[in-house]
């Protein structure tokens, strides 16, 4: 692979749905955007041993929302950052479009990192002296887009968090509802296919947690996503097509939500 330009390296590793099939490197196309075998994660070694994973089986088809519950300190972080790629598990794989993200060198989980997936965390992670433009343009500036193609493609992102009034603000100055809202702009504006966030509302009362999820599950239909999210809320996390409890290492249904109450 390493005579590929960067557009064909992304192909191959699945960014784009229009990913040329049949090579020798990709596998039999799956219905799965995302996909866990036998995931397993320890911390630690000897006595301070710690199975955080026992062996996850997840399949998350295009088009699910997924919400993960379970207590504090069940894994829940942990198993979100394996799917981005943010920490790789002890055993077994994680395939996204299925591609085993292990087998992928550095600098083509980079670009998965970077153009895949979008991460939300609990805490916004914005930077506090930059505008809410300038912060949801840099993951496109970082990539070396051109300042006004990268602030235009940020512009409209705020449009469609509904935040355009407050493009020039310095984030700093931004209410906690508002931070979280900028954070989701800054997640989508490399288009991910997948959105993975990591309580998302928690930090949030419960006004600005409704609204927050409301908009995530409104960007989640428009824009065709792929959504996993932890949460601690219950009632949000019954508004998913699916919630998975974690617990003990392992990951199972809560139960269906039936096919007549869509995700809306
Ligand atoms: P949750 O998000 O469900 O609260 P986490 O995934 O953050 O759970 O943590 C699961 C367990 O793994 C906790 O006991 C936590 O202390 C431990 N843990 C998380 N990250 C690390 C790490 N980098 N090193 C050691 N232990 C960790
Ligand atoms: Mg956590």
């Amino acid at each position: 692979m390493a005579n590929m330009s960067p557009a064909t390296v992304r192909a191959e590793i699945g960014l784009h749905s229009s990913a040329p099939r049949g090579s020798q490197e990709t596998s039999p196309s799956s219905p799965f955007v995302i996909e866990t075998h036998e995931l397993r994660k320890v911390y630690g070694s000897g006595a301070s041993e710690q199975v955080v994973l026992k062996s996850i089986e997840l399949k998350v088809i295009e088009g699910e929302m997924i919400a993960i519950v379970g207590p504090s300190g069940s894994g829940k972080s942990t198993l979100l950052h394996l799917l981005a790629a943010l920490d790789m598990p002890t055993s077994g794989a994680v395939y996204f479009r299925s591609r085993a993200l292990q087998t992928l060198p550095e600098s083509h989980l980079e670009d998965f990192r970077n153009q895949a997936v979008g991460f939300v965390w609990q805490r916004h992670h914005l930077l506090p002296d930059f505008s809410a433009a300038e912060n949801v343009a840099m993951p496109r500036l970082m990539r070396g887009a051109k300042e006004a193609e990268a602030l235009g493609a940020a512009k409209n992102w705020l449009d469609e968090v509904g935040l355009s009034a407050k493009a020039r603000q310095m984030a700093g100055e931004l209410s906690g509802g508002e931070q979280q809202r900028v954070a989701i702009a800054r997640a989508l504006v490399s288009e991910p296919a997948l959105l993975l966030a990591d309580e998302p509302t928690g930090d949030l009362d419960e006004q600005n947690a409704d609204a927050v999820f409301d908009l995530m599950q409104r960007l989640h239909r428009n824009h065709r996503l792929t959504s996993i999210l932890a949460t601690h809320n219950r009632a949000l996390a019954e508004r998913c097509h699916r919630v998975l409890v974690l617990e003990h290492g392992e990951l199972m249904p809560l139960g269906e939500i039936p096919a007549t109450r869509p995700a809306h």
